[in-house]
């Protein structure tokens, strides 16, 4: 049996890796997307990017309530409008701010058999889809935030560290992106 995947979380440098093109999607690229998969929904969430589980390249696993996707090398071509909401991390355990981003965008990308997607997507997917491509390009959540409030952040992640393995995530997390 295969061990569960690990989610990366703060700290781990790969998080701050910006993620490499994949240029062959191979048989060990599909199966770590299945991984990812039931990590993802164990954790509970509705992405998980490569970066996330310690592999530095450029795709991302997703479901945001209508089955399981994958886009390998997505690139935001427009985005527009502004939106405000509460989102969080599973590479930030527990934790969730108020950030704003467009909240309409344009993505293309590709699918595992390499046929060429193109989205429009709008409010929580388009914010998925975002959140997930900072991961690709080294960036986290701790980026949008004012320095009072990545301090206070970062002083609990620090305490948790301290006190060893993280709890369980508390029901409610299954909103929380990843
Ligand atoms: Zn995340």
């Amino acid at each position: 049996m295969v061990a569960p995947l690990r989610i990366r979380v703060y700290g781990d440098p790969v998080l701050r890796r910006v993620a490499e093109e994949v240029t062959d999607v191979d048989g060990a690229m599909v199966e770590l997307c299945e991984e990812m998969l039931t990590a993802m929904y164990d954790a509970p969430g509705i992405g998980l990017a490569a970066p996330q589980v310690g592999v530095s390249q450029r795709f991302f696993v997703y479901d945001f309530g209508e089955g399981p996707g994958v886009l390998v090398n997505p690139e935001i071509t427009e985005s527009d409008g502004e939106w405000t909401y509460n989102e969080g991390c599973l590479s930030v355990p527990e934790l969730s701010w108020e950030i704003v981003r467009p909240r309409r965008i344009h993505l293309r990308g590709y699918d595992l058999h390499g046929n060429e997607l193109s989205i429009e997507a709008k409010d929580l997917e388009a914010r998925l889809f975002q959140h997930e491509l900072d991961h690709l390009a080294g960036k986290i959540l701790l980026d949008y935030l004012d320095d009072d409030q990545r301090r206070a952040a970062k002083r609990i992640l620090r305490e948790r560290a301290m006190s060893g393995p993280s709890r369980p995530p508390r029901a409610g997390d299954g909103l929380s992106l990843p």
